[in-house]
Order: C-alpha cells, then structure tokens, then sequence
C-alpha cells in the first residue's frame, strides 16, 4: 500500500477530530505498558496539566475517561448527579439537546429550557426557571455549542447557579484550551473536555475536571461501572494507574500536544491564533458571498455555520468532494430547519506544504464554486 504522507493528507475543517502536528503524530509510534510508572507518570503529568489550564489547583482534580467527548459527558452526569437529582437543561443547539438525552436515557430527571438556535442562553431565564422550581439540583450548560458554533454565557449562569445553590456542569468540549474558564473565578462543579479538539491531540479520552468536594460526595451515583467517575478518580489517586486499559497512544500524543500547547504560550496564544483562522474565514468567505448563520458578536471562533448557496447549481455533497478534492474536508450542518454548513477554525495546519490555513481553504472553495457552475455563495433572501 502507498504510504500517504501527512504533507498529501486533506486538512481537516471539522472540530474534532482536526489536523494534528506531525510530532503528535510522531509521539503515537511507541507502545506503552498500562502497569509501567513511565507510562503513569505521563497519565500524571496531563492530568496536573489539564487542571493548570483551568486554574483548579488544590480545588479540583482532573479524571479521564476512555472514548469520545460523549462519553465523558454522560460519565459527568451519571456520577455527579444523584438518582434523585433534576438536571436542568438549556438547549440551543445539538450539543445542549444531547445532554438532555442523556438524563433521559440514564434517568436523571430533566427540565429543559428550549432557546432558539442563533440565541446564547440567558442567565435571567436560567435564574427564573431555578427560583421557581427549588427540586433542580444541577444546570447542564453546553459553553460552545458546536451545532452552531454560537457561545454562551458560561460565567454569568455559573453565577446564577452558584447564588442559587445548584450544581453546574459544563460541557467545554469545544471551548476548553482555547476560551478562558477559570475556576477561580468561575464557580463550577465540573467542566468536561476531549483529547481530540482545542488542545489539539488525537481522540479517544476525555477528561472531567471536577470539584474535589462533588467527587467526594458522588460515590454509588452511577448507573454504569465503566462510566464510574467517582471509581475511577479514587482508583487513579491510589494507583496512579487507569482504571482498565488505557488508550495508551492517545495519552502519549496528548501529552505532546500539551508541551507544543505551552511552548505556544498556552491558553492566550491558542485563542489568537483561533480568532485569527475565524477572521480570515469569514472575510475571504463573505467576499465569495457567502453569509454568516450568526452575528460576529456571538460566534464563538471555533467552527462558522454557513448559510448554503442559493444558486440551483448548488448541492452539499458535490461541494464536499470538490473541496476535498482540493486538500480541505468540511463539515455539514447540523440545523435542523435550513440548509447550512459548517467550517472550524480549530487545529494545526503548519505542517502542510506551504502552511495554507483558512486563506488556502477560502480559495479551495471558490474553486469549488466555480467548477460546480455556482456564481456565488449568495443565501437566499429569506435565509440571510
Ligand atoms: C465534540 C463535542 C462533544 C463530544 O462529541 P463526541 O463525538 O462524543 O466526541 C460534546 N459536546 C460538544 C459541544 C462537542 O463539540
């Protein structure tokens, strides 16, 4: 088989997985041995690393779990939440709606408050719906929703939630290592984030950056054994080790990405270097014609939602292949009521010939435009 190499490779404009340094990659060619303290002390290592990033030192501790992003956020929920508990959620957008199906599925009981999909959530409404309902226990916030890309007021409902005494849980999945969280000021129960996205390691584990005092009391909360947080955390303090096998590679690729996070300059040099990517997008984008799905000042610079082409030339998968054919992989949309797509601005591109970046995929996608037979990005009045 022909090796494809990284340079030949499509950039990836999904939020996870996304393009990876060719050093992360290189940390990936060893195998590790989950009993081995070298091996441990890498798990050691992250784990102190991840919970700098959020400023939780002497309050919090940081526990992984194996799988996608998912299944550290269903582990959150059915370790921190008593059986008894009520989780409200604010939904707007796929990632909210998913942790609404979660309390459903494991059986948590769920309030949602259903804001539309181009608003952020609103403290005051999450403030009215805790003062009247004193049996909720938790707020399950989504920080970036990456169905849209939008960001929400994560400091100000942790305020609401922290003056009303209820617990919070955040999914910053797509947020985490790039938007400033930190626990310092911002009161929490637990954050949630993945290997695979801003910090920019391979996929395969998340990780729980919980209060000390949430984990304590959280013993034979869940539903699961292999989603057990609580056994987890406790197995970990005491060993050092992974509760059952580890996914030892990604450990090892994360770590890399970690130290090329700090020699970046962390958490500012990460957002800029973002926010960047997300300007240049959507510049070179709205000069094609296309328009934004939502307002410059709520759009998180994670992932753009495009409004899709009026033009009747325009069709979702032809577009993908003739991007892709041109070394840069989209994402669809994930709105339910009008056709859009989606672009992220997360990942490492500096290893690819000529470092293209975002400039590289706004002209991949006028090319595109142009083989397809669509004059323009232009959305149709109404959608715009
Ligand atoms: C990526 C992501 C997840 C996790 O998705 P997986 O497919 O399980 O990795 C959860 N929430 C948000 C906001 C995300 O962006």
């Amino acid at each position: 088989m022909k090796q494809v190499d990284i340079l030949e490779e499509p950039i990836l404009l999904t939020p996870g997985p996304l393009s990876t340094s060719r050093r992360t990659k290189q940390a990936m060619l060893r195998d590790w041995g989950s009993w081995d303290a070298d091996f441990n002390r890498i798990t050691g290592r992250i784990r102190a690393e991840l919970l700098r990033i959020i400023r939780g030192e002497g309050t919090h501790d940081c526990v992984p779990l194996q799988g996608s992003g998912t299944f550290a956020v269903e582990a959150a929920i059915g370790t921190l939440v008593p059986h008894d508990g009520h989780v409200l959620v604010p939904v707007n957008g796929a990632y909210c709606e998913r942790i609404a199906k979660i309390c459903r599925v494991i059986g948590r009981k769920l309030t949602t408050l259903q804001v539309p999909e181009h608003q952020p959530i609103g403290a005051g409404e999450v403030e009215r719906l805790l003062a009247a309902d004193p049996s909720i226990t938790h707020v399950a916030l989504v920080h970036c929703e990456t169905g849209t890309g939008i960001l929400n007021p994560l400091h100000e409902i942790a305020e609401v939630a922290a003056r009303h005494g209820r617990g919070l849980i955040v999914d910053a999945m797509s947020s985490f290592g790039a938007l400033e969280i930190d626990a310092r000021k911002t009161p929490f129960d637990a954050v949630i984030a993945a290997s695979g996205k801003c910090l920019e390691g391979v996929p395969g584990m998340g990780f729980v950056l919980a209060r000390r005092a949430a984990l304590e009391k959280a013993q034979g909360n869940c539903h699961s054994l292999a989603m057990d947080l609580y056994d987890q955390w406790v197995y970990m303090q005491k060993t050092t080790q992974w509760r059952f096998t580890p996914p030892t590679h990604v450990v090892a690729a994360l770590a890399e990405a970690l130290a090329q996070y700090w020699e970046e300059g962390g958490l500012p040099a990460r957002g800029a270097r973002y926010a960047r990517n997300c300007r240049e997008l959507v510049t070179g984008m709205e000069a094609l014609g296309f328009r934004c799905f939502l307002p410059a000042a709520i759009q998180a610079p994670i992932i753009v939602t495009f409004h899709a082409p009026a033009d009747p030339a325009y069709e979702f998968k032809r577009f993908y292949a003739e991007v892709k054919k041109r070394g840069y992989i989209l994402y669809p949309g994930k709105l339910t009521q009008i056709e859009t797509f989606r672009v992220g601005c997360i990942g490492w591109y500096g290893d690819h010939a000529g470092a293209p970046g975002l400039a590289g995929a706004v002209a991949a996608v006028g090319q595109s435009l142009t083989a397809m037979g669509v004059r323009s990005g232009s959305p149709s009045r109404a959608a715009a």
